[in-house]
């Protein structure tokens, strides 16, 4: 694939903005990898289509490929998609809360079942039940049994002969009457989804009212992913998904497909069979298996580091010289709005570490920091090179293009004065090796 995706990339050594003809090229490499970490053909076709809109235009950085500025796009809608604001188990209103666990058979169920009580036992201190209502598979219900005794997580006694809903009934009333937070209900799964199994989990979710419906899912899964997570979201409903085997060679395409058919978070990966094999989705680190290009991403990313990096320096030489205009002020207000600090450029220097806690907590509201740039690039290059020839009319005009008030250029203009000032003490202290301010 490396070969094939080089090709591309030495016919595209052109920089600027990416073409759609760039943009096309690369998506047809993009296309196989997805298909080939087993990506459900109609959603890599979605898939394509909207990034395809999205990269045109893209700006492609300095000692990269179009091609390779594609990947990084990719990389980062596949994250986007991938990632979700709710990741986190929701256990509100009334305990005892119930989680029940769905899926096919062998996907992992009572594995997960475990890990999570361990996890949430241990992490989040919980008190925590689980029960078996795999009353098919034999020796199923001795399963989870086990693993509550390697993992110190209580179990529901198993009664034989009764019916699913009953158990999950059961195992709901001893939660209530032993006080647990939390009730784990492992279901039993099929082959393949089957309208018995469905009417089943549907009247186990009736009769247990479930927080969180998980749907645990082998990422080996291939082009079925699509079809078992629909059947579960259409006839039980879900609030997550739990993708296993992680730590197997599956590039994990399902995990896309999954995502997209159902819109619901993934909220787990499994990875490994013992009891601490289980994280907490990182979607970074899916998209990287599924794209599977991930020297390319982080080349894109070292670049763009790169160019970061070059600027803060170019920046921080003026400052040891002691010049710092209004572009240097500007230019620093982007990397600090992108940075959330003073750090990246404060921390070139040597020895500043009291003067950036000083300026730190200044200025740090993005929202001002937006409104100073708008000020400063309302400004003539002359004004910003040499802002003592800013009069009364040249403010008004200032403040009028950036739409604020003279009031607002004489408070950036005093902050620019007060920062210069402070360059040029740690441009001296710099020459010197003595601190400023008396802070040594
Ligand atoms: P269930 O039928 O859905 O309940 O599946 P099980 O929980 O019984 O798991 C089936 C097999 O998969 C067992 O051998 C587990 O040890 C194994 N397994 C489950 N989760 C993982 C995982 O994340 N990684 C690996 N390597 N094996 C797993
Ligand atoms: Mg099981």
């Amino acid at each position: 694939l490396s070969d094939r995706l080089g090709g591309v990339f030495d016919a595209l050594k052109k920089r600027g903005s990416l073409k759609a003809g760039d943009v096309d090229a690369a998506m047809r490499d993009i296309r196989i990898a997805l298909l080939e970490a087993d990506v459900a053909l109609p959603v890599v076709k979605d898939f394509i289509a909207k990034v395809k809109e999205e990269a045109v235009g893209e700006q492609v950085l300095k000692s990269v490929t179009p091609g390779q500025q594609v990947v990084k796009v990719v990389h980062d809608a596949l994250v986007g998609l991938l990632q979700s604001d709710d990741q986190d188990l929701t256990l509100i209103g009334e305990p005892p809360h119930a989680i029940l666990m769905v899926g096919l058979q062998g996907s992992g169920k009572t594995t997960s079942t475990a890990k999570i009580a361990k996890r949430l036992t241990e992490k989040d201190r919980k008190k925590v039940l689980m029960a078996s209502l795999d009353v098919y598979r034999p020796a199923a219900q001795e399963q989870l049994k086990i693993l509550g005794e390697q993992t110190g997580v209580a179990t529901l006694p198993i009664v034989a002969g009764q019916m699913p809903v009953d158990i999950a009934k059961r195992a709901m009333n001893a939660g209530r009457l032993g006080g647990y937070d939390v009730v784990m209900l492992d279901t039993a799964g099929r082959l393949h989804v089957d309208e018995q199994l469905m009417a089943e989990v549907a009247a186990v979710r009736d009769a247990a009212k479930p927080r969180e419906t998980l749907l645990v899912a082998d990422s080996m899964t291939g082009q079925d992913a699509v079809t078992v997570a629909k059947s579960f979201e259409d006839r039980v409903g879900l609030t997550g998904i739990v993708l296993t085997r992680v730590d197997g060679d599956a590039r994990g395409g399902a995990a896309l497909s999954m995502r997209q058919v159902t819109g619901k978070p993934i909220k787990f990966l499994g990875t490994g069979e013992k009891m601490d094999g289980l994280e907490a989705f990182r979607a970074d680190r899916v998209a990287g298996r599924i794209l599977g290009m991930g020297d390319v991403v982080s080349l894109v990313e070292k670049a763009a580091e790169t160019i970061e990096a070059e600027e803060a320096e170019k920046i921080a030489r003026k400052m040891q010289k002691g010049e710092f205009d209004l572009d240097d002020m500007a230019s620093q207000l982007k990397q600090m709005r992108k940075m959330g600090g003073l750090e990246g450029v404060m921390g070139l220097l040597p020895g500043v570490g009291k003067i950036k806690k000083q300026m730190a907590g200044a200025n740090i509201d993005p929202k001002m920091m937006l409104r100073q740039e708008a000020i400063i690039s309302s400004m003539t290059p002359q004004e910003r090179r040499n802002p003592g020839v800013l009069h009364a009319s040249r403010k008004r005009r200032v403040a009028a293009g950036s739409g604020t008030s003279v009031q607002d250029v004489n408070k950036l203009l005093k902050q620019h004065q007060m920062m210069a000032k402070m360059m040029k003490q740690v441009a001296k202290m710099g020459k010197k090796g003595k601190m400023p301010f008396g802070l040594g």
